[in-house]
């Protein structure tokens, strides 16, 4: 009998009950569940974490906990925690991915189609310019990690352009790759589109500002769902009023919920969505903790751990 803690909060607790406790049954392990900070931590094998309001932050007493399973993919609260000496697994949720293609997909096709336009016609005006083919469309994805790389997938279905950037080599990609500082102007200038799908780490914090925004071709869109520290705002907001940029699509943010009286509220040119792009799914992700338990306890190496020093 193993024990696990539930440190994600109440909410989370009514969503994940069921589904944790059956695919626990059908890994066939055993398991007592605590979803209050327990009175002995050393008896604890296991933390199921998300950084809710209130969350965990010593976990020093949790002397016996063999890992951390996040529940966010984004794991920037917890990577810099000193008294995590666990190892830290984040989460790679098959449905948490579905849906951030949807969300980037959609996103891309409304810059691409230039869908606005038709939506927004108060005169009526018979414009007919038809857009170029997704083929003569460049779509850059900053970050080519679970996420950059199932969306290059679907978008490569529908025929982009696409270019990638990251932070490792990797040979034998299908489609134009740059890698470090060094490949970044490279990326940048060929991306009419622009998706970022980076981590927030110490490496990524403001990459993109005044000086790499202007190597974006004119007129560029940029799509951000992964995380709003990358982004200089005041830089952005230069190159959306200066015309440089057409458009950003904010899911993420410094400060979340965006405070109401944030600039990207009001300006014509940005579209804030609510830190909604791809959710983490329970039943999922439920299989993918229980997963690594299950490899855990069978003296298989946990999956999708995060390396502390780089961040992610
Ligand atoms: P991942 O698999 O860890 O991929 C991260 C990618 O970023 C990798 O390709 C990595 O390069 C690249 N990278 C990291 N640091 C870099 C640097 N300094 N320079 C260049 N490239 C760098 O993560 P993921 O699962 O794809 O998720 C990406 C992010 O999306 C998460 O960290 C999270 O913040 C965000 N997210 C947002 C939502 C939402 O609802 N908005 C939902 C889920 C996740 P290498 O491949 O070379 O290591």
């Amino acid at each position: 009998m193993i024990t696990l803690f539930f440190a994600a909060g109440d909410d989370n607790w009514n969503q994940y009950e069921g589904p944790l406790i059956l695919a626990l049954e059908k890994a066939k392990i055993s398991a007592t569940i605590l979803t209050k900070s327990p009175a002995n931590p050393e008896t604890v094998d296991y933390i199921i974490y998300a950084p809710v309001a209130g969350a965990l932050t010593d976990f020093t007493p949790y002397r016996n906990v063999r890992a951390v399973l996040s529940l966010w993919a984004g794991v920037e609260k917890l990577a810099p925690n000193k008294t995590l000496r666990q190892p830290l697994c984040r989460m790679v949720d098959p449905g948490l991915t579905e849906g951030m293609v949807e969300y980037v997909v959609g996103h891309v096709l409304r810059q691409h189609l230039g869908i606005d336009r038709y939506i927004i016609n108060p005169n009526h005006d018979w414009v007919q310019k038809c857009p170029p083919l997704a083929r003569e469309r460049s779509v850059g994805i900053m970050g080519l990690g679970t996420l950059g790389t199932a969306v290059t997938t679907a978008l490569r279905a529908l025929n982009f352009n696409l270019s990638a950037w990251g932070r490792s080599p990797k040979p034998d990609l299908e489609m134009p790759y740059f890698h470090g500082a060094d490949g970044l102007e490279a990326l940048l200038s060929r991306s009419e589109i622009l998706v970022t799908l980076l981590p927030d780490t110490p490496d990524t914090r403001g990459l993109l500002n005044a000086q790499t925004i202007a190597y974006l071709p004119y007129g560029a869109a940029l799509i951000n769902p992964g995380r709003g520290t990358v982004i200089d705002d005041v830089a952005l907001l230069a190159a959306l009023d200066q015309g440089a940029l057409s458009h950003a699509t904010l899911d993420v943010f410094h400060q979340e919920p965006l405070p109401k009286t944030h600039r990207f509220w009001q300006h014509p040119k940005v579209t804030v969505t609510p830190h909604i792009a791809a959710d983490t799914r329970p039943l999922t992700s439920s299989r993918v903790v229980v997963e690594n338990i299950r490899r855990d306890q069978a003296g298989l190496a946990l999956l999708h751990q995060v390396d502390l020093a780089r961040g992610y």
